[in-house]
């Protein structure tokens, strides 16, 4: 609330009682519908919200006369306030745009003395609104600004608001506890120190420094970049605003942590195979794509192996289901040992599995094969107190990633490993074949 004006508004009621004579003055700021949504007056300067829509001083012609006040009916609020019926009533519109049947209303306790209720009176109309208007702007600027406060507040990121003459700033409460400083209006200096001591907490402190250091003195600087603090991650967003001058700048402060880390298990799980853990088919075909595109550079060799359970099956058959997923548990990791750390290994579906060998030699592909099949024959598989004797059947494929070879590279060592594999199945099971 803005007591200048209203205080004005009293002093001006006051007057006005004083030079007309009146027992009561009261400036009511009155909407279309009649409501009053504001009063003071003197020497009552407090009125309970009250309506003069059908107390018909809205409605009467005023001519600066006073009114025998019989023809209304006044609020019972503003006869409180008189401490008795009214004499006579004399209103001075004081028009606004907001509050168009605004004014200032004078009582008498009995008949008024016309000399003294000069038609002077009706001087004071523009002053009424004139003062209601700034008064209503003023309280419009604390709303305003209060909104302002309730916005910054509750927006679930730390804000630091640069004035537009670069010398003053608004920092919510979030951007505080970063900074170490309190919330609210801080000279822009202050704040310098803060942001740079924020800035070379971050692991890549060198990078932020490099990326804003280029940006110094460019008004129209705007960017998005991730300060990395130990396990958090702030996405700080900066760009100019519009403001009281050129240098408004606004710098926005998110904790993506919990995001980057959903992303991340996200990832993770769509890549890999929720039974055994290792890679799925989709995850293997996009990296061998990528591994296969690196040997196209320079030319080298790529292998697949296809390795599939024997009689898978009778495993489900005669121990069931659970017990059959335990083993393919063992039998991934098994292989995942037996490979090399490069190798890439995943689950192609159901009870086949899949490597891509890169740069392998012409002997290391069987070698390799062998390697597998050995990991599964060569122990029984101990789950659920059963000791199951398990043996796969595995198909190799080698070929060379020649520059221009395409992706189809991929697919044809795939089918050629696979018909290898039929054929080891055909040979008696247990063994290696290569294409
Ligand atoms: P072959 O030696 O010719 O490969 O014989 P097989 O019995 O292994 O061949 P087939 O492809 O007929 O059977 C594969 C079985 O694997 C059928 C299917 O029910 C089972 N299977 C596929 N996925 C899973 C799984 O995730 N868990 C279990 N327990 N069984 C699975
Ligand atoms: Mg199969
Ligand atoms: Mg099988």
């Amino acid at each position: 609330m803005n007591m200048a004006d209203s205080n004005a508004l009293v002093s001006l009621s006051q007057f006005a009682r004083t030079a007309s004579g009146a027992d009561l003055a009261i400036v009511v700021e009155v909407k279309t519908d009649g409501r009053v949504a504001w009063s003071t007056g003197f020497p009552v300067t407090s009125f309970s919200g009250f309506n003069l829509a059908r107390s018909g001083v809205l409605e009467h012609a005023w001519n600066d006369q006073p009114v025998d006040a019989s023809r209304f009916r006044l609020p019972t609020s503003i006869l409180t306030a008189l401490g008795c019926p009214a004499g006579s009533v004399l209103f001075i519109p004081a028009p606004s745009d907001d509050a168009p049947s605004s004014g200032l209303l004078l009582l008498w306790k009995t008949g008024a003395n016309p000399e003294q209720s000069a038609a002077s009176m009706a001087l004071l109309g523009p002053s009424v609104a004139q003062l209601l208007s700034a008064r209503r702007g003023a309280v419009h600027d604390i709303v305003v600004r209060n909104q302002f406060i309730d916005l910054v507040e509750s927006v679930p990121a730390g804000i630091v608001l640069v004035d537009g003459d670069g010398l003053g700033t608004v920092i919510n409460q979030r951007a505080a506890e970063l900074l170490g400083h309190k919330p609210g209006r801080h000279r822009a200096v202050d704040l310098v120190a803060p942001m740079r001591a924020l800035r070379q907490r971050c692991d890549n402190h060198e990078a932020l420094e490099q990326a804003y250091a280029a940006q110094v003195g460019n008004l129209n600087f705007a960017t998005t970049l991730h300060w990395v603090m130990g396990e958090r991650t702030f996405e700080v967003d900066t760009h100019p605003v519009r403001g009281d001058g050129e240098q408004g700048r606004i710098w926005l402060f998110t904790d993506i942590t919990a995001d980057l880390l959903m992303a991340a298990e996200l990832r993770r799980l769509a890549s890999s195979d929720p039974l055994t853990g290792v890679p799925n088919r989709r995850h293997f075909e996009e990296r061998s794509a990528q591994i296969i595109a690196a040997r196209e550079a320079t030319g080298r060799s790529v292998a697949v192996l296809m390795l599939d359970v024997d009689h898978f099956k009778k495993i489900n058959d005669t121990h069931g289901h659970p017990i059959g997923d335990e083993v393919l548990k063992v039998v991934a990791r098994r292989c995942r040992e037996a490979l090399r750390e490069r190798d890439l290994f995943a689950r192609f579906g159901g009870e086949e599995f899949i490597a891509l060998l890169a740069a392998p030699t012409a002997d290391e592909v069987p070698a390799t094969a062998e390697r597998l099949r050995n990991a599964i024959s060569g122990a029984p598989v101990h789950v659920g107190g059963l000791r199951i004797d398990v043996t796969v059947s595995v198909g190799g494929a080698m070929g060379e990633a020649l520059p221009g070879s395409d992706a189809r590279l991929l697919e044809q060592l795939v089918a050629r490993a696979d018909e290898a594999l039929y054929q080891a199945k055909a040979d008696g099971r247990n063994r290696v074949r290569m294409s």
